[in-house]
């Protein structure tokens, strides 16, 4: 990153090329059947972007919604004039097959959308158990994973994944600048004429990279570059498998570590990912969140304030170049900060 590279400089121009077919092999999709599209800004830009080029001008969605990421997509949608149908969950309860069956049999809807990892709550949703629903409806099934992907694998072939965004700032470890799309590429193509926004424009962007492997708008060249060298350190990893693993066993040290502690997590053990992880509130009147985040932060220690409509957690996430033995340092440090509170217990 400390490296100035022109936007329309040969090697920046190869490296791009480089990153979207790498992202290519890390989805397992090498067969020509899906094409890579790269979008300047934060994740929700990509969504953005899918959304609003993919439902055609008189189509609608439907948004499985479990979380806040879920409610971002349906705003995406509404802000667009998009004709768009929640279809609401509890945010402990998985996105259910049979549900979204019955929305789709009692209306047509052009897309469903919904998130794989809500990292609201940390829920999973199954991509797998939904996308052939959508497919047997004939709707195009758009999966935000944006804090899942390069860690938790998706088959997009077997679950009929059209659309697939992500960016370059969670499970790959790049930096923020960009996020990206993974796209059947006849659902790609198409999409023409139905984007409502020229930046966004998901077709004409591809088109743009295709054409002379340039970006249509000056694109993040320091975020692409260090996003080259996090593709090639998770590939040293042992690609999502590996990451996975380590995530995983971050996650593990975490739970065990405050379960130890006494605290509750908020989801159960079978719909919870390896991601972030939401816990209740300590009941002990002692317990004061924006205390409790200061003393951890004093000690070196992010974690993250709940994003939960009803219920009391703060979050902790378990991904990014963390290991074990930095979560178990977390777990010390939060044993420490509830005694200097007086809290006895994180029940
Ligand atoms: C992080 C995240 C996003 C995108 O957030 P940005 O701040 O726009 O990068 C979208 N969906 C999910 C599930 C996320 O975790």
């Amino acid at each position: 990153m400390l490296r100035d590279l022109g936007s329309r400089e040969p090697e920046f121009i190869a490296t791009v090329k480089r990153v979207r077919s790498k992202l290519l092999e890390l989805a397992a999709v090498r067969d020509g059947a899906f094409e890579c599209v790269l979008v300047q800004g934060s994740g929700t830009f990509c969504v953005e972007s899918v959304i609003t080029s993919v439902v055609p001008p008189e189509g609608s969605l439907l948004v499985a919604v479990n979380g806040a990421y879920g409610e971002r997509m349906v705003r995406i949608a509404q802000v667009a004039g998009i004709d768009v149908a929640p279809i609401r969950f509890a945010e402990d309860e998985p996105v259910d097959a049979a549900r979204v069956r019955e929305a789709l049999a009692a209306q047509r809807f052009s897309a469903v959308g919904m998130v794989h990892s809500e990292t609201t709550t940390g829920m999973i949703n199954s991509v797998a158990e939904i996308g052939p629903v959508v497919a047997d409806a004939g709707a195009m099934f758009i999966v935000d994973a944006m804090s899942s992907f390069g860690a938790i694998p998706i088959d997009l072939v077997v679950a009929r994944v059209d659309f697939v965004v992500s960016s370059a700032n969670k499970c790959i470890e790049g930096v923020p600048g960009f996020a990206f799309a993974i796209c059947r590429r006849e659902a790609l193509l198409a999409t023409e004429g139905n984007a409502r926004s020229l930046s966004l424009d998901l077709l004409a962007q591809w088109r743009g990279l295709e054409t002379d492997g340039q970006f249509r708008f000056t694109p993040p060249t320091h975020a692409i570059l260090a996003f080259d060298q996090a593709l090639r350190e998770l590939e040293a990893e042992g690609g999502v498998a590996g990451r996975g693993g380590r995530y995983r066993e971050n996650h593990d040290a975490l739970v065990e570590g405050m379960v130890g502690l006494g605290f509750r997590p908020f989801l159960a053990p079978e719909s919870r990912g390896y991601i972030i992880t939401s816990f209740h509130y300590p009941s002990d009147p002692a317990f004061v969140f924006e205390d409790f985040y200061q003393r951890l932060a004093d000690r070196g220690f992010i974690i993250y304030p709940g994003k939960l409509t009803k219920t009391d957690c703060f979050r902790i996430g378990t991904i990014g170049r963390i290991f074990p033995a930095d979560v178990r340092a977390l777990v010390a440090a939060i044993g420490e900060v509830l005694d200097d509170m007086g809290i006895v217990s994180g029940a």
